[in-house]
């Protein structure tokens, strides 16, 4: 059977490519392995609890927001969206809390009184982070593929911000540690925690304009979903299917097929059947495994192979438990984020209008990266990935009680999950989750992995590609693809 596209993969960035395509009209197929889409946005249930994999928190969902335009072209209602703040807490070494959330001018206050030893320096590191940000914003809504951007685009999009543009161009190549000079350890602590979250490098190696993003989004506004990220999967696979497109669950593409001129034709499955692609597919994996699976090492282009062995991305460790409601309470808010030394985990816990355990109870999760190849490497047998699960376990639980004391015995271990579940789940490389680190080499630099591979009509959406990880970015990346494909003017 035939499709003008064939989208492999149904994590978020496959899904929302999948639906746009089909909504603009193009006749689509999309592969997913697993029985249930949504890749690391999946949840899953345990004993009465539904756990959401990641934090539960989420940018682009107010009004005229990303998710609201791309669900004005979809024929399904989006999934509730309600705001919170404080976004999460930061829990500092020394017990402080400082609240990330709220609105700018609020957070600044916030700042002084935290960090007293480098007020002004904090502050005026918020202000310029959060100015471009903005601007870049409004760069990727005019030019959603910025990182591909022509010369012509850069100097429109220059001359529309005259302010800010010569400061965000000078800015290209720096890391964020650059911009936190005059301000205290403890500041730079709170910073990188949050950065090795949400950049997975820390600021003397995170770029600048990523980490003015990441750190500037919470004050804008983040969200919380009924249902968690997996209500938003559930919602793109129905509209794919009434605007009349195909969702193949429990699906394994094995690899491509070429025709004669060197492009794609279609998608050999593990069955061996292929499906045919007349004008495109587009791969919701790794671009790992897009090239070491589908593309194959004999058609990867030497200097794309060299590149990617190159690049390591993080695996996490987390522990899934069952949260008495009164521990929930106790908690400064229900993501902290507690900084530790040179690490930082992250507790996530379902919100109580949406508490997804039985009464009484909150499902929550907690987050560690971890080094994700050496839980392939170092195990002779399956008890050894146990006994490192293990000590895991121990060492990430008495962390969490160590940092967060007004747990008590609130709080009750159900699940664990270590790279291996990833890589079982979701089939990512040695289960490396949330993109690569946001170097400025991979951010804006010529080393940014885009949309675009060596194979003309093979294109890439999710959270390896520009603009990064999470599911606003994913969902960004297939704005990208889907406006390449099918135009929005052309076909809506
Ligand atoms: C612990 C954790 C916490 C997070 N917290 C947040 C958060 O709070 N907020 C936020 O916005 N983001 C969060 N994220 C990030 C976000 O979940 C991811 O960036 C995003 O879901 C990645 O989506 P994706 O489209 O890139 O692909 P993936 O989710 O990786 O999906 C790829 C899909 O392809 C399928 N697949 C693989 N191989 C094949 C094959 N051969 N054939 C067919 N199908 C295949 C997989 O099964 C999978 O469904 C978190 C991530 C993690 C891991």
């Amino acid at each position: 059977m035939s499709f003008e596209v064939v989208v492999v993969g149904g994590g978020i960035g496959g899904l929302t490519c999948a639906a746009l395509l089909a909504a603009r009209g193009a006749r689509v197929c999309l592969l997913e392995r697993a029985s249930r889409a949504g890749g690391c946005a999946a949840s899953f249930e345990h004993l009465g609890h539904e756990f959401e994999t990641g934090a539960g928190l989420y940018a682009g969902w107010e009004p005229s927001g990303l998710h609201e335009r791309v669900f004005a072209e979809l024929p399904v209602a989006k999934p509730e969206a309600r705001e919170v703040s404080p976004a999460y807490t930061v829990r500092l070494p020394g017990g402080e809390d400082v609240r990330v959330g709220v609105g700018l001018e609020e957070f600044c206050e916030t700042l002084g009184a935290a960090f007293p030893e480098c007020a002004g320096a904090a502050v005026n590191f918020y202000r310029d982070a959060s100015q471009i940000a903005d601007a870049l914003r409004r760069a990727a809504r005019q030019t959603p593929a910025l990182a591909c951007a022509s010369k012509l685009q850069l100097m429109r999009l220059a001359a529309s911000e005259p302010r800010l543009a010569p400061r965000i161009l000078k800015a290209r190549g720096d890391t964020a540690a650059r911009h936190l000079k005059g301000t205290s350890a403890r500041f730079r602590r709170f910073v990188d925690a949050q950065l090795q979250t949400f950049a997975l490098c820390p600021s003397d190696t995170c770029s600048y304009l990523y980490a003015a993003v990441a750190l500037a989004e919470p004050l804008r506004a983040a969200h919380e979903l009924r249902g968690g990220a997996q209500a938003f999967a559930d919602a793109l696979v129905e509209a794919v299917t009434k605007s009349g497109g195909t969702v193949r669950l429990d699906t394994t593409a094995l690899r491509l097929s070429f025709d004669a001129q060197g492009r794609a034709n279609g998608v050999t499955l593990l069955t061996g059947e292929t499906v045919g692609a007349t004008r495109a597919v587009v791969s919701n994996l790794t671009a790992w495994d897009t090239f070491g699976k589908l593309v194959g090492a004999e058609r990867t282009p030497a200097h794309v192979r060299a590149r990617l062995k190159n690049l390591r991305g993080q695996g996490v460790y987390q522990i899934f438990m069952s949260l008495d409601e009164e521990a929930a309470r106790r908690l400064p808010s229900d993501r902290v984020l507690a900084s530790q030394d040179d690490s930082a985990f992250m507790l996530g816990a379902a919100p109580a209008w949406d508490a997804r355990a039985p009464e009484g109870k909150r499902a929550a999760t907690v987050t560690a990266f971890t080094d994700a190849e050496q839980w392939f490497t170092f195990h002779a047998d399956e008890a050894g990935h146990e006994g490192q699960d293990a000590r895991s376990l121990e060492a990430l639980w008495s962390r969490l009680h160590a940092a967060l004391p007004e747990l008590g015995s609130g709080a009750e271990v159900f699940e664990t999950a270590t790279p291996r579940t990833f890589y079982e789940r979701t089939r990512r490389r040695f289960g490396m989750v949330c993109g690569l680190p946001r170097t400025p080499e991979l951010t804006g630099g010529a080393g940014a992995l885009t949309h675009r591979t060596s194979v003309p009509n093979l294109l890439m959406v999710g959270d390896t590609v520009f603009p990064g990880a999470g599911l606003a970015a994913v969902t960004h990346s297939a704005l990208i693809v889907a406006g390449e494909l099918a135009p929005r003017t052309v076909r809506a």
